[in-house]
């Protein structure tokens, strides 16, 4: 049995949608009471009260209607967060770590976990427990949960960028097979994480696979665009430093906090999808270990700001993290080693050759040619283990299934078109080339609508 929490949200009316953010500010409340008390007893030279039951004493001690609707089992979910996190960051410091930090920032508003039993799942309907006296809460999910009722462990009430969702968790069982379809830990296959192939996986018997992750790559360039574009715009009018802000600012804080929300949803939804075909290729294969080499000790290294950036919106860790929890449900082994100079080793001869510039590796030393990344797929096979058995008998990947990543993003298809890609033609909304959002409205003395009307130089090369 594995834990699995699946992300869905909520359809609401104008009403409910009061009473669940009314539910988290009182959650942010109880937080900070919390973190109140604690520092006025650090004052007074009291040890801080920690421990869960510790903790829920005070609260009852504390009476009745103190958080509005919130009731009792949604006060001690945030009690149980604060003294987990408390606890984790005691273990931390425990074993090293200075940096780590105690609970202290105050937010208005704070997830709500409800266990098994205090809520109620029925078809599309959620039924969130409240304090005694108020009326039922129901709110309407926009998607069936995606596991059965009966494996539901807890729900999760949380607020993002102004919209509600619950985190639905769920006890999901470890795949099984029929006898001849058994993941077979003898068979190996090597997955080489990039940018361009989120995943490139060579595996026995010679086939491969390359997912292709372009659509993810256009969405984070045109996010950055437009996030560039929004920034330029708006800066004139920005607060200064410790100015109350107007209602405008706080509207187009709230946008932008909309589509961050929006692109991060886009990108992680593309990574499942991107993991979830590496491990239906990997059990129709019956492979049973997969090894993934891990960039993740080389990436501190400072590159340059575009290679940084480049870096961050690749989200590496959310992307190992997907393939590993997707392979051990369905029961395959995940290794991760060290992936450093795969893609510069010549899978044929075993020795280093310069790092291809494109895509084709070749070798100068023995004339071997293939997919660079398939060739760090196949050299990161070897370094898992039980590597070396397999890959005595195993060929480099010649049949290569080609899978894509991200379908459900505007622009992978000509039938979406993403508005904030430039229109070659003109479109309904205005002339083609007005750069959106539209700039400032400024006097004839700036310079800045000359500046962002002119056409960008063409670019030079390819990357
Ligand atoms: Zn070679």
């Amino acid at each position: 049995m594995v834990m699995r929490t699946a992300r869905v949200g909520l359809r609401v009316s104008a009403g409910q949608r009061r009473r669940c953010f009314g539910l988290l500010v009182a959650a942010g409340d109880v937080w900070a009471c919390v973190l109140d008390m604690n520092r006025w007893r650090r004052q007074r030279g009291l040890p801080a009260i920690v421990s869960y039951q510790a903790l829920c004493r005070e609260l009852s001690a504390a009476g009745p209607g103190t958080f509005g609707e919130l009731d009792t089992v949604g006060a001690r979910s945030v009690l149980r967060r604060y003294s987990d996190a408390w606890f984790a960051t005691a273990k931390r410091r425990k074993d090293g770590e200075a940096a780590a930090r105690y609970p202290r920032r105050k937010r208005r508003l704070m997830p709500l976990r409800y266990y098994h039993g205090t809520f109620t799942i029925e078809r599309r309907q959620l039924r969130l427990p409240v304090g005694r006296g108020c009326a039922p809460l129901w709110v309407r999910l926009d998607r069936a949960v995606p596991y059965p009722p009966a494996q539901v462990r807890s729900v999760t009430l949380v607020a993002e960028a102004g919209r509600l969702f619950v985190d639905v968790t769920a006890e999901v069982p470890i795949a099984t097979y029929p006898p001849e379809r058994q993941p077979d830990p003898e068979r190996v296959a090597g997955v080489d994480p990039g940018v361009i192939h989120p995943f490139a996986v060579a595996g026995p018997d010679g086939e491969g696979l390359l997912v292709s992750g372009r659509a993810i790559r256009a969405e984070t360039h045109l996010h950055l665009r437009d996030a560039k574009d929004r920034r330029r715009a708006v800066a004139r009018r920005a607060p200064k430093p410790g100015q109350l802000g107007s209602r405008r600012w706080r509207k187009h804080r709230a946008r932008q906090r909309k589509v961050e929300g929006r692109h991060r949803r886009r990108v992680r939804q593309a990574q499942h999808e991107a993991a979830r075909q590496v491990i239906t290729w990997a059990v129709a294969r019956r492979v049973g270990t997969l090894t993934v080499g891990d960039p993740r000790g080389v990436l501190a290294l400072e590159a340059g700001r575009r290679h940084n950036r480049r870096v961050r919106d690749w989200r590496i860790g959310h992307l190992i993290r997907c393939l590993k929890d997707k392979a051990e449900q369905a029961g395959i082994t995940l290794t991760l080693v060290d992936e450093r100079g795969t893609s510069s080793t010549c899978p044929a001869c075993h020795r280093r050759v310069p790092k291809p510039k494109n895509r084709n590796f070749t070798c100068i030393r023995c004339g071997f040619s293939g997919h660079r990344d398939l060739v760090g797929g196949a050299n990161i096979a070897r370094r898992g283990p039980g590597g070396t058995i397999t890959t005595n008998t195993n060929m480099f990947p010649v049949v290569i299934m080609h899978r894509r990543a991200g379908r459900h993003l505007p622009g992978a298809g000509p039938s979406r078109r993403d508005p904030r890609r430039s229109p070659h033609h003109g479109t309904a909304h205005g002339s083609p080339g007005r750069p959106w959002p539209a700039p400032p409205r400024v006097g004839s003395r700036s310079p800045t609508t000359a500046r962002i009307s002119q056409p960008t130089p063409p670019q030079r090369g390819k990357r």
